[in-house]
């Protein structure tokens, strides 16, 4: 028997009428690429998006076309995530950081019909685009005034593209697992691989992320998200800020630290978002300049680990809990988060250090499971880890156009490619990325885990662990270190640090200290290409 409800569909193009319905007045704010702040309501981009979805069609974008964008975080990019999907056409959100090779890939593995691109962007666009097979035009995002002098074929001015509509405009109903929007893997080995996200997957997402034991958004709240839009989604926070009616602050290209805490303080955030290299920046930028945050309560980590000692910072000197929230763009992203449990209020901040530094509890609508090299489900008891595999309805199924074949076993499940224990109250803890972990003897070490120990040092600035060849443990660690200015550490300070922290069979077996360390387009350590680098390098224990 099947119940009696209205079948309406869960369509993107909702959150934005809803949040002109109910928060009309609720405030976007964002630094623009041309230089002043810009700021409207949600009533404002409604109706600039319905504009946006009216040019759209006279461009002939239809159902299922692509739309790409090359954009930071502001205010025209939040109305092309409305806009585009509101019409069934597939927003595609390029990393501008990736390499030139991979972003001519992409776009036309896409088979993009339009690019939208900030002005920071054309002189790059302006280099490639003779290798795109199918791109009918751009758009630059700006207005008559800031239109550059460029050579892109075929190339729009935004605003005029909008002043040339009204907002009269009837969002399409369509099935709800109609495509929304496209977002390729960093691609660390091979090509970048695409998720295609629909638009149910996408309002679902939304409201785990608006759930309370999530990132818990409401109208009360002033989220800056530094997580940029062309990283899965902005972890799901420009959908579900309109959800609910959260005033919303866009940091634009300023993701340094004095930029970001200017509008932390100045718009008043009580919410961020963003990578450890970005809190990493922004707490850098405080010390020094003696600043302090009052309003901020929460700061939400992902990406990558944050290491204990910067939670500790953001609480101790600031007063903000930082909370870790774990996921990748297969995953819309959020599949954990970090917020306590009851009673976990009364632990001292040791205890709850402990569970922030966690990657914290699978969200409602994630499955987590961790299974052993032969499939054996292994014990939630903190301790016993594995390999890392998940299943909801706003995780994919596969990659765009097949590649990467079958990706879900035949129970549905997904392998994440993380390491992870989980422990009795359901805490999740990344071990490592499965390719990282340092095989030695036959025993696994956590290259994450003695990263996060030696950045504890006063004077290390980054740290990289991976795995070197050695004759009789296959493989053991060494340790990259970027040392902060006039530091006069050396490799037996930097070990003996380490010695009262980790076991004794985890000490490197070397310290190396470098200028820089090489970083993926999405801000991860690049240790496919370290340990290339060292492949030969002889430790001086082998
Ligand atoms: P990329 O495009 O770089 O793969 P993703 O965000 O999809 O970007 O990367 C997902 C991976 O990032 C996860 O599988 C995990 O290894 C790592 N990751 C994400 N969040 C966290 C976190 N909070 N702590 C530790 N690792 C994380």
């Amino acid at each position: 028997m099947l119940g009696i409800m209205q079948d309406r569909p869960l369509l993107i193009s909702s959150l934005i009428d809803y949040a002109a319905q109910y928060h009309g007045e609720g405030a976007i704010v964002s630094r623009t690429v041309e230089g002043p702040i810009h700021r409207y309501t949600y009533t404002d981009a409604w109706k600039r998006s319905k504009k946006l979805a009216k040019a759209l069609q006279k461009l002939d974008v239809k159902l299922g076309d692509r739309v790409a964008t090359l954009a930071w975080n502001g205010f025209r990019h939040f109305e092309l995530y409305y806009g585009v999907s509101g019409i069934g056409a597939v927003l595609h959100t390029i990393n501008p950081r990736l390499f030139a090779e991979q972003i001519i890939y992409i776009v036309n593995h896409a088979e993009d019909d339009y690019i939208f691109t900030d002005l920071t962007f054309v002189p790059l666009l302006e280099q490639i685009q003779d290798k795109f097979s199918g791109v009918k035009g751009f758009v630059v995002m700006t207005d008559e005034e800031h239109m550059p002098d460029t050579t892109l074929e075929n190339v729009l001015c935004y605003e005029t593209l909008l002043a040339a509509e009204d907002d009269e405009f009837e969002w399409p109903a369509f099935d709800e697992n109609t495509a929304s929007s496209l977002c390729y893997t960093s691609g660390t080995t091979g090509n970048p691989k695409g998720v295609l996200y629909s638009h149910r997957s996408t309002v679902l997402h939304s409201f785990i992320v608006c759930m309370k034991d999530t990132l818990g958004l409401s109208s009360m709240e002033t989220v800056l998200p530094v997580v940029p839009m062309f990283h899965a989604n902005c972890w799901g926070i420009a959908y579900a800020a309109p959800m609910c009616g959260a005033k919303l602050v866009f940091p634009g290209a300023g993701m340094d630290g004095a930029s970001v805490y200017e509008l932390l303080d100045s718009e008043n955030v009580t919410l961020t978002a963003g990578v450890p290299t970005v809190w990493l920046m922004l707490l850098n930028h405080m010390r020094e300049n003696k600043l302090t945050l009052d309003v901020l309560e929460r700061v939400i980590c992902g990406g990558s680990a944050a290491p204990r000692a910067m939670i500790e910072e953001f609480e101790e000197a600031h007063g903000a809990r930082m909370i870790h929230a774990w996921g990748m763009t297969e995953m819309s992203p959020i599949g954990t988060c970090g917020t306590l449990k009851t009673g976990m209020e009364k632990f001292t901040p040791k205890e709850r250090y402990d569970i922030q530094e966690k990657q914290g509890r699978g969200t409602y609508g994630v499955e987590m499971k961790i299974i052993d090299d032969d499939g054996n489900e292994q014990p939630r008891d903190g301790v016993a880890f594995g390999n890392l595999l998940v299943r909801g309805p706003a995780i994919c199924a596969g990659y765009y156009k097949g590649d990467g074949g079958q990706v879900l076993d035949d129970d549905g499940w997904f392998d994440t490619g993380d390491v992870a224990n989980i422990d009795d109250q359901g805490y999740m803890q990344i071990v490592d990325r499965s390719k990282d972990v340092i095989k030695t003897g036959g025993e696994w070490i956590s290259s994450i885990d003695l990263e996060n120990t030696a950045v504890g040092h006063p004077e290390v600035v980054e740290a990289c662990v991976i795995g070197v060849y050695h004759p009789k443990w296959d493989e053991r660690p060494l340790l990259l270190v970027i040392k902060s200015a006039g530091s006069s550490l050396d490799a037996a300070g930097m070990l003996s640090y380490l010695e009262d922290k980790i076991v004794k069979w985890w000490m490197p077996d070397d310290v190396v200290f470098v200028d820089e360390l090489p970083h993926t387009a999405t801000g991860k350590l690049l240790k496919s290409q370290l340990r290339e680098e060292y492949k030969d390098y002889k430790l001086p224990t082998a």
